[in-house]
């Protein structure tokens, strides 16, 4: 489906990791799990691509915090630049975002602009809601097909499964196919699967990270 393993460009990190690029697709929630997944205290950096609501900044900082229990910064903004536009000039390339703005530092990146992702022939630029290295350290997300149709309050509702989906990609996870309400599945570029889901990840996944 979207998770995809290219190999080629993304055979970057001196670990000899296959950055595998997972897309996402997700959405609605209930429950919570909030323990700290990570065995030493990690930072995790808002980078906002242009300018972004700072009530939605800090919301996505407080549920990063409240999810993995790591530390989050939001960074200042900085502006998408030319040479990130794909084909048509109208959206991005989420691959290209998340290769140019990679480091040694975890960061989740926001834009409100359309982000795709080249599919396949026919598809070359497939809109999504974010993209993430799996395993790896940088993700983007975006809102822009997030809020059609709904409130503002169920567009970050949305946002919020969208991050810590991606997240959960340079995490290590992969798609998850065990449970329909876990955060994890791979939504097919609906916005319906992601509506499905709850602030939660499954025993599989959840076990998978606490590895
Ligand atoms: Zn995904
Ligand atoms: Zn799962």
């Amino acid at each position: 489906m979207f998770s995809l393993n290219k190999k080629q460009p993304f055979y970057l990190l001196k670990s000899k990791l296959v950055l595998a690029l997972m897309l996402l697709f997700i959405g609605v929630s209930v429950s919570f799990q909030s323990t700290s997944i990570h065995k030493k205290e990690v930072t995790i950096y808002i980078q906002p691509l242009g300018n972004i609501d700072p009530d939605c900044l800090e919301y996505i900082k407080k549920s990063v915090i409240d999810f993995y229990g790591s530390k989050c910064v939001i960074k200042p903004k900085i502006e998408l630049t030319n040479d990130l536009l794909a084909g048509s000039k109208t959206r991005y390339e989420a691959n290209k975002i998340i290769e140019k703005y990679n480091s040694n530092s975890n960061v989740l990146l926001i834009t409100e602009k359309d982000i795709a992702y080249r599919k396949s022939v026919q598809f070359p630029e497939w809109g999504i809601f974010g993209l993430g290295f799996r395993p790896g350290k940088t993700c983007v997300i975006s809102t822009f097909r997030l809020k059609r149709n709904v409130s503002n309050q169920q567009m970050l509702v949305r946002l919020k499964k969208v991050a810590l989906h991606e997240i959960g990609h340079n995490l290590g996870l992969s798609h998850c196919t065990h449970n329909k309400e876990c955060m994890m599945n791979d939504a097919d570029g609906t916005i319906k699967q992601v509506d499905r889901e709850k602030i939660w990840f499954c025993e599989k996944c959840w076990a998978f990270l606490q590895r």
